[in-house]
């Protein structure tokens, strides 16, 4: 601690204690969860099943009766959901409740086809609320924090739910959304933001302008930043913090089961904690469907189980992770969800090689001379396929060492994944810079 008190700088007297939103529900015994979720797994049923022809048809054909849910495993009595089955009953078929007794509704961009269309009543934007606001203390915030937005406000999950979830928290909020980095950094300084929640590469782009402009952000008042809606590395969370001179605190949510705030590290920062009164959270092999232990990797699905407007049942999230129930250092009783370093659907195959993203991602934001920004391209040359990994150098490296820093990284790339990459290494700001979610893979190869 520094010479200065907390009461002599302004800030709140709870800061640095321990302090829960909802102290009672996230230290709950793990026994008293499993019999509230079984309770909320057959209200769910029952709500999926009365309200949504999609649903009953799915349930009849497994023969599941709502009224026979007795504990939480039988949750893998229930059929899967797919991000297809959002898209083929596009906009409102999986909704629950006619659409004039919803309060809100938000859509995902959709990059092929049509957009999947999500759907909140009253009492559940009031619930993403709170989830929200207990992430945001998971993760270090507290009461009359300056919560700086840099999450896109509008269809996108990301803007809305942090803003909420800040405000019922108590925090003051500023609602940035993305873009006119110049202006994020003036105010972020101006104001005394404490907290900044953003996209991990959009954190990067403003750290970028910031030093381009000659601020140092680790001097300003920023501590904790919460950053999301992309998987990212434990070597990005090192960067952010080193140049950003915050603790740089991983969530995770997805709109078609909420949008931010269904898991969120806590000081711990040993996993996410997932909120199991509101989720159901299993793994399973994504091939056999079978589920894993905890400590193995497979795919996480999720049912919700206090959703009115759009219940899901066991919802392919597509994302690759570990969970445990072992005990946490901060008390909390909920599971924690390894960090997502990949997504099923973002794994490229090149050459019979599986290849993430977020692995070339470990190796680039490592290597010295190069920054942490980067773009995947994949395209066919005759009949092999062929990744070129376009990375940029970092300010002061001169175009002289742009070829001996290629074959570094390349070589760097085939001994750490196994893969034959071009390494093709670009000026300062050459590879564009996202917003919001970054796009870090261009497969231009022929579908
Ligand atoms: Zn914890």
């Amino acid at each position: 601690m520094g010479a200065t008190t907390p009461a002599e700088v302004g800030l709140p007297p709870s800061r640095g204690a321990r302090y829960y939103f909802e102290p009672q529900r996230e230290a709950l015994p793990r026994e008293r969860l499993a019999a509230l979720q079984a309770k909320r797994l057959r209200a769910t049923v029952r709500n999926a099943y009365a309200n949504v022809p999609f649903h009953r048809a799915r349930l009849d054909a497994a023969f599941v009766e709502p009224e026979e849910i007795r504990h939480v495993d039988d949750v893998r009595h229930l059929p899967f959901t797919f991000k297809t089955d959002l898209r083929d009953n596009y906009p409102f078929g999986l909704f629950a409740r006619p659409r004039n007794g919803l309060a809100r509704l938000h859509a995902s961009s959709g990059t092929t086809g049509k957009p999947t269309v999500v759907g909140y009543t009253d009492n559940d934007l009031r619930t993403w609320a709170d989830l929200m606001a207990r992430s945001l203390a998971c993760a270090g915030a507290r009461p009359g924090d300056l919560v700086h937005n840099a999450y896109g406000y509008g269809l996108f999950t990301g803007g809305l739910g942090a803003h909420y979830g800040a405000e019922r928290l108590g925090a003051t909020v500023v609602p940035m959304s993305g873009g006119s980095t110049e202006r994020q950094i003036a105010l972020i300084t101006d104001f005394g933001a404490r907290v900044l929640c953003a996209t991990p590469s959009y954190a990067l782009a403003i750290a970028d302008v910031a030093e381009h402009l000659g601020i140092d952000l680790r001097q300003s008042a920023l501590e904790i930043g919460l950053f999301g809606a992309e998987p990212w590395s434990e070597a990005m969370r090192q960067e952010i913090e080193l140049r950003l001179g915050l603790t740089a605190v991983d969530i995770y949510g997805l709109s078609e089961i909420m949008g931010p705030g269904v898991a969120c590290e806590c000081e711990e920062r040993a996993g996410l904690h997932g909120w199991e009164d509101h989720f159901l959270f299993e793994v399973i092999d994504p091939e056999s469907n079978a589920p894993v232990p905890d400590g193995q990797a497979g795919e996480l699905v999720i049912t919700t189980l206090t959703k009115e407007a759009l219940p899901m049942l066991r919802y392919r999230t597509r994302d690759i992770t570990r969970v445990t129930r072992a005990p946490c250092g901060c008390g909390r009783t909920h599971l924690r969800i390894l960090r997502i370093t990949g997504r099923s659907d973002d794994m490229l195959i090149i050459r019979g090689v599986n290849v993430y993203p977020s692995q070339v991602e470990a190796v680039l934001v490592g290597t010295p001379h190069i920054a942490p920004h980067y773009q995947l391209v994949v395209e066919r040359r005759g009949s092999l396929d062929h990744m070129t990994v376009e990375v940029e150098a970092r300010r002061g490296v001169g175009p002289d060492n742009f070829d001996g820093i290629a074959r570094d990284v390349a070589h760097h790339i085939k001994s750490m994944i196994g893969l034959t990459a071009e390494v093709v290494v670009k000026k300062p700001d050459e590879i564009p810079r996202s917003q919001g979610k970054a796009v870090r893979v261009r497969d231009l190869r022929p579908k």
